[in-house]
This record gives C-alpha cells, sequence and structure tokens, in this order.
C-alpha cells in the first residue's frame, strides 16, 4: 500500500491510500494499529510527511564510496546519530538555510527511511523487517561547518536544523517493498549528482534495525535515516558545492518516488 499523509481544504491532517488511478482514499484509524482504507476519496489540498516521526536516528558513513569520499574509514559499527523531531520538512516546503546562528556549508544526502511500525528491542536481522511498517525518502540536510568544525567533534548541531529532514512524498509499505537493492539518487537543478544503489549499504535494513534496537526499544513511529551514498556537494571536485536560496533539489528512490523542496534563506 502507498499511504499519504494531507491536508485537506480546511486545514485538517489526513492519511489515505493512493490508488492505481492516481486518486487516494481516506483512511480512518491508526497506521501503527489497525487501520481500514475508506471508500471515500480524499480532499487533498497540501502534501505532507507521510508520518509524524517520533524520533529520527540516523546512520552515518554507511555507503562504501561515501566513507571514502570523505577521507573516513568505513566503520565497524553502524554510527548513530540523531536529527531532533522539529527538523521534518515536508515535500515541496523549503529547506531553510540556518541565518540566525548562521551557516555557510549547507548541503544535500539522499537517503532511504525505514519507518518502525510496531516496538521492538532486541530484534534479530532475521526478524528486523517484522517490525518496518514502510519506507520512504529523505534528505538528510547537513551543515558541514556546523557537523564537522563547529560541532565539538559531535555531529547533532549540524544536522538538527529547523527543516533539515525532508521526508515523502508516500509511505511504501513493508509488504509491497524490499529495500535491499533499489536505485536511489539525487538531482540538484535537475542534475544528477548522487546515484546509487540501496545494496551498497555496509550495514543493509536488518543489520540497522538489529544494531539499533540493542538493549533499545524503537518504539512505533520511529525513523531511521539509513545513510547517503557518494556524491555529496562537501565531496564535489574541485569545490564543494553547497546549497544555495534558489536551488531545487530532488531525491528520487526507486519504488517510493520522488521528494522535491526548494532551497530558501531562513
Ligand atoms: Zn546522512
Amino acid at each position: 500500500m502507498k499511504i499519504i499523509r494531507h491536508l485537506d481544504s480546511k486545514g485538517a491532517a489526513h492519511y489515505a491510500s493512493e490508488q492505481t488511478d492516481g486518486s487516494a482514499l481516506r483512511i480512518e484509524g491508526d497506521i501503527y494499529g489497525s487501520f481500514r482504507v475508506t471508500n471515500e476519496v480524499a480532499d487533498v489540498a497540501r502534501l505532507l510527511a507521510p508520518v509524524v516521526p517520533t524520533q529520527i536516528l540516523c546512520v552515518g558513513l554507511n555507503y562504501k564510496k561515501h566513507a571514502e569520499e570523505t577521507g573516513a574509514k568505513l566503520p565497524e559499527r553502524p554510527v548513530l546519530f540523531v536529527k531532533g523531531i522539529n527538523a521534518l520538512q515536508h515535500p515541496g516546503e523549503p529547506i531553510l538555510l540556518p541565518r540566525h546562528l548562521r551557516s555557510d556549508e549547507v548541503d544535500y544526502e539522499c537517503e532511504l527511511a525505514v519507518v518502525i511500525g510496531r516496538a521492538c528491542k532486541n530484534v534479530s536481522r532475521e526478524h528486523a523487517l517484522e517490525y518496518v511498517l514502510g519506507y520512504t525518502c529523505a534528505n538528510d540536510v547537513s551543515a558541514r561547518d556546523h557537523q564537522i568544525k563547529l560541532g565539538g567533534s559531535q555531529w547533532c548541531r549540524g544536522k538538527f536544523f529547523d527543516t533539515f529532514a525532508p521526508l515523502g512524498p508516500r509511505l511504501v509499505t513493508a509488504d509491497e517493498l524490499q529495500p535491499h537493492n533499489l536505485r536511489i539518487h539525487t538531482e540538484l537543478n535537475g542534475e544528477t549528482v548522487q546515484d546509487s544503489r540501496t545494496s551498497d549499504m555496509a550495514f543493509d535494513v536488518p543489520a540497522i534495525i538489529e544494531y539499533l534496537s540493542g538493549s533499545t526499544t524503537l518504539v512505533p513511529g520511529t525513523v531511521i535515516l539509513t545513510g547517503t551514498p557518494s556524491g555529496v556537494g562537501m565531496a564535489t571536485k574541485p569545490l564543494p558545492r553547497w546549497l544555495r536560496a534558489g536551488d531545487e533539489v530532488t531525491i528520487e528512490i526507486e519504488g517510493i518516488g520522488r521528494l522535491t523542496n526548494p532551497v530558501r534563506e531562513e
């Protein structure tokens, strides 16, 4: 099933199920519990991020070529950092370049996002996918100056700004999508700048869930960003290519769709 979240023309938020003819039918109930798809055509005035994250966990340096391009060694275990739920942004809404706490080195990162559907802890990789509600596209927007130079060796400051976690445009449920070998790419103003496959991950989705759930409850609504492939602006030669106001970034993952956000100044 392809699930969207949207505002109706009165400004109320709903979930809906996209149909093959392009329409969407309203969903009744709890997408993490029991729900049903009604016969009522959804009044989609504006698309929202397909879920409201309860937390956003991120894995760094998880594609072999990306680790190489940043000069980092491939880690022995998945590297965990977090983004705040304040960072959530909807499809089509702007990524804001921080101006109050200024950054001049804002970068894009296409990522497969995994949404946990049922609470889990100490999950083995064999059972990991049973706890996944579905998958969507994410942009792990990163202020490299704060991430690398100004954050006291912690990445979080540079990853945490408002609008730095666009998600969407839809959630494809786990019964419809295998996450292991999907094309994932980024277009910056129409030019392809990242282009890889999820099969290049150092730690695949089951391995990530096994590790992150170790002695740790993953609550429903946990969104896991699974790392980005090579081609980030930071590693562009001869000079890094930072996002500027007026740019447009699209993340596309095979079987999920395209997540597009314009870039504006705060
Ligand atoms: Zn990332």
